[in-house]
């Protein structure tokens, strides 16, 4: 049984009052009957903040990116000790803006993935193809090598402490979601994917869904058997649309 995650990605978005106002509604609708899972993914200047609002609360709380370095001479860098030290278990790695924004690749994302966990944190690997791609037929194609890029350099076991989230280039902000089909067609396959380096990893390796969520298509995406939850990008900002997604999982 895989307990459901909705984890919210708040990208380039925060400021002190809002942060405070965005944690307090989702504390107030935390529900403990509820059996699934809230993260925020707070701008790393925010984090100790955050720390601070849900410490002796159920919200977990990740950090969005970090450096593949442990320390030294990166200036502007943040390194996985400093997110565990204020606060985060988790963090994400690869996510589709830092592959095109900052021309990440899947060698970086896999030594970013090796230094997450070096720190303690959690990575959640992202992954996922563009629409280019997509009309291709390349997305099994795109997403296995990604995913094949972090086996190589982490080893499968790595993948014991870690999550995937598929998300398809095409639908991230974009309005445009996978459909259920679509989305659970991909997610088998990475857990195919990992089941064949171990059965007990992939059976057990949580894969999120993420790429324009809202509450109305939440719930058919969630119900598919392969999606383990999701990664929110926009609708992340608000309580009450973020709350409404965790409610539909
Ligand atoms: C994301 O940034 O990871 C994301 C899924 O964004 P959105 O929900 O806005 O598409």
């Amino acid at each position: 049984m895989r307990t459901k995650l909705i984890a919210g990605n708040w990208k380039m978005n925060a400021s002190k009052p809002m942060v405070r106002e965005l944690v307090a509604g989702i504390l107030a609708q935390l529900d403990a009957d509820r059996d699934a899972e809230v993260m925020v993914l707070p701008p790393s200047p925010y984090l100790s903040l955050v720390h601070s609002l849900t410490e002796s609360t159920p919200v977990l709380m990740g950090g969005q990116d970090l450096s593949a370095h442990e320390s030294g001479a990166y200036t502007g860098e943040v390194a996985g000790s400093m997110l565990a030290d204020c606060g985060c278990s988790y963090v994400l790695v690869g996510h589709s803006e830092r592959r095109s924004l900052h021309g990440e690749g899947d060698e970086l994302v896999a030594a970013k993935f090796v230094a997450a966990q070096a720190s303690g944190l959690q990575p959640i690997l992202c992954v996922g193809e563009t629409l280019e791609e997509r009309e291709a037929g390349q997305t099994e194609a795109v997403v296995s090598r990604q995913i094949q890029a972090v086996i190589d350099q982490a080893g499968i076991a790595a993948f014991a402490r870690a999550l995937v989230a598929y998300e398809p280039v095409w639908a991230i902000g974009t309005g445009q979601t996978a459909t259920p089909d679509q989305a659970q067609v991909v997610h088998a396959a990475i857990r195919g994917q990992l089941a064949a380096g171990s059965a007990t990893i992939g059976g057990r390796v949580r894969i999120l869904y993420g790429g324009s969520v809202k509450a109305d298509n939440a719930t058919e995406l969630f119900a598919c058997e392969d999606i383990d939850g999701g990664l929110i990008g926009g609708a992340s900002l608000t309580a009450e649309s973020f709350m409404a997604i965790y409610r539909a999982a």
